[in-house]
């Protein structure tokens, strides 16, 4: 449902000169036409990617500040991000949540805040190995997701990133299988708890261990709208072959 939506997310990676190696290399990749397309470069190096990138692609930050910029040392607005050009920003990923802490409220308010300025807003869920093993995936998921749920008010410029917490960084991708149940399983909570209309419009995407190899096999799924891609989103090839990969 809705446009395929592939997004690569650089983490904290990347130098001037990797970054404009990369940047070449996705200028000059021939991408599908139908496909959106949304690079996250760290915050430094925004500014670098917005000049010199060909206009097919959008930008996102990886994370923003819980709401208007002010006495917030080391933080970054919503407003700068929207300053330098990004139409998007991450949240909620999962290196967010576990390793630095944040938690669904929080979350929450950064994606309402995001979107009532504007920015659209990519928005992560995802079960830890352990809560898998114990049966509780669905939970979870749910669980996060009503947190953005509770916090928004229109499901207009949201995409869902459903990334598994254990295939994330791991080479351990989720199989079609697996990815299509959650997938579908969001869908009808949004149908359930937001809207048929934000159900059937939204777009559901996997990330975690996607790569130029896995890719097709996952697209093919129903409710899998597109990509959410760490470490092969550094090769512009690579990062090609996946966008190309819709169906
Ligand atoms: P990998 O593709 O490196 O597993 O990372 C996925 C991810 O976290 C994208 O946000």
């Amino acid at each position: 449902s809705g446009k395929f939506f592939v997004g690569g997310n650089w983490k904290c990676n990347g130098t001037k000169d990797s970054i404009s190696k990369l940047v070449t290399e996705l200028n000059s990749a021939a991408l599908e036409s139908d496909v959106d397309v949304v690079v996250a470069p760290p915050f430094v190096y925004i500014d670098q990617v917005k000049s010199s990138l060909s206009d097919r692609i959008e930008i996102a930050a990886q994370n923003c500040w819980v709401g208007k910029g002010g006495a917030f040392t080391g933080e970054i607005s919503v407003e700068q991000i929207q300053d330098l050009g990004c139409k998007w920003v991450v949240l909620g990923h999962s290196e967010r949540r576990h390793v630095i802490g944040e938690d669904d409220q929080f979350i929450g308010k950064k994606a309402a805040y995001a979107l009532s300025q504007g920015v659209g807003v990519i928005a992560c869920i995802g079960e830890l190995l352990e809560e898998r093993e114990a049966g509780k995936t669905f939970d979870v998921c749910f669980k996060q997701l009503k947190a953005y749920a509770d916090a928004v008010s229109s499901w207009d410029n949201i995409v869902v990133a459903y990334e598994p917490v254990w295939a994330i960084g791991t080479g351990k991708v989720a199989s079609p299988e697996q990815a299509q149940e959650v997938h579908l399983a969001v869908r009808e909570w949004l149908s359930k708890n937001v809207s048929a209309e934000v159900s059937s419009k939204t777009r559901i995407i996997y990330g975690g261990s996607v790569n130029g190899g896995n890719c097709a096999e996952l697209a093919k799924k129903e409710d899998i709208d597109g990509f959410l891609v760490g470490g092969a989103s550094l090769k512009g090839p690579e990062f090609a072959t996946i966008i190309n990969s819709v169906t």
